[in-house]
């Protein structure tokens, strides 16, 4: 089943008199949507007590919940200790999400400056490590994400991510966040085939069930230069993309992904206008 919900809250939950994460799954299920991601990027700091709180309404309303791991981490970096502490990053994801009741951790692999096939051929390295290292030490039983990233000086292209999660068929899925692809190329998608040139790539390099259930970040971003510049609204109609072209393909490949909306303040509007768009098409 193809799942459509925010990342974070809207301003509309806070307007509406809501105040903590525990409101939000009845919230969400009388919008009509059943995804939602909760953000750990500024560090994982969500108590045992309120986790098990979130955990039991998501639970109650049919909610999935993803995580989105600290900005922090760098799969790249040539320093083994800053490596553990990114390892470590992701393991209190785990320990924070168990009670939570997610499965799926979506974390940036890394930072390109010094080349993006340099930082690839590390991350690899490092991405194969950490699963051992997660499966030594008791933390399997997850899915981690890594996601297409839109700033030029970042690892994160759609091929780069496919490659990393050919690592692992049944823990790794991709996060293709649209807006940082269309970012990164400087305004790549227009059409249904700017969308599905990418796809077929991702449904020729991964496991029909990695592609079918990827996970699926979409706003509307500003972008220059370099790549990504700040997230907008739907409203906008200069950036895009434009999840349009898109609904109709997520169909066409019988894809059922969790697509989570990353709009500026009216996240879950948009994600319900998204889930409009896809029963149309
Ligand atoms: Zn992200």
């Amino acid at each position: 089943m193809i799942r459509f919900g925010p990342s974070g809250h809207s301003a509309s939950f806070y307007n509406e008199g809501n105040k903590h994460t525990p409101d939000a799954p009845r919230w969400l299920k009388e919008k009509g949507l059943t995804a939602f991601e909760y953000s750990f990027g500024r560090g994982v700091s969500i108590g045992q007590a309120m986790a098990e709180k979130v955990g039991a309404e998501m639970r109650k309303y049919d909610i999935t919940l993803s995580c989105h791991a600290p900005y922090y981490i760098n799969l790249a970096n040539e320093n083994d200790e800053e490596i553990v502490k990114s390892f470590g990053y992701i393991k209190r994801c785990i320990e924070a999400v168990r009670p939570m009741g997610g499965e799926r951790i979506v974390f940036h692999t890394g930072s390109a400056s010094k080349g993006h096939l340099a930082a690839l051929n590390l991350a690899l390295k490092r991405m194969e490590i950490l699963l051992k290292h997660l499966d030594d030490e008791g933390y399997s039983g997850y899915i981690l994400c890594p996601e297409t990233m839109g700033k030029k000086s970042q690892l994160g292209t759609y091929e780069e991510i496919c490659e990393i999660c050919r690592l692992d068929s049944e823990r790794l899925i991709p996060t293709f966040d649209w807006g940082h692809i269309n970012s990164y190329y400087g305004g790549l998608l227009k059409t249904a085939g700017d969308y599905r040139k990418i796809l077929d790539y991702t449904f020729e390099r991964l496991t029909d069930k990695q592609a079918r259930f990827m996970h699926i970040h979409f706003s509307k971003i500003q972008y220059g230069q370099a790549g990504e510049i700040r997230h907008l609204g739907f409203d906008d109609e200069i950036y895009g993309p434009d999840f349009a072209p898109l609904a109709g393909l997520l169909k066409e490949y019988k894809m059922e992904p969790v697509v989570i909306c990353e709009s500026r303040e009216n996240m879950a509007e948009d994600a319900l206008l998204m889930k409009g768009m896809y029963e149309k098409s």
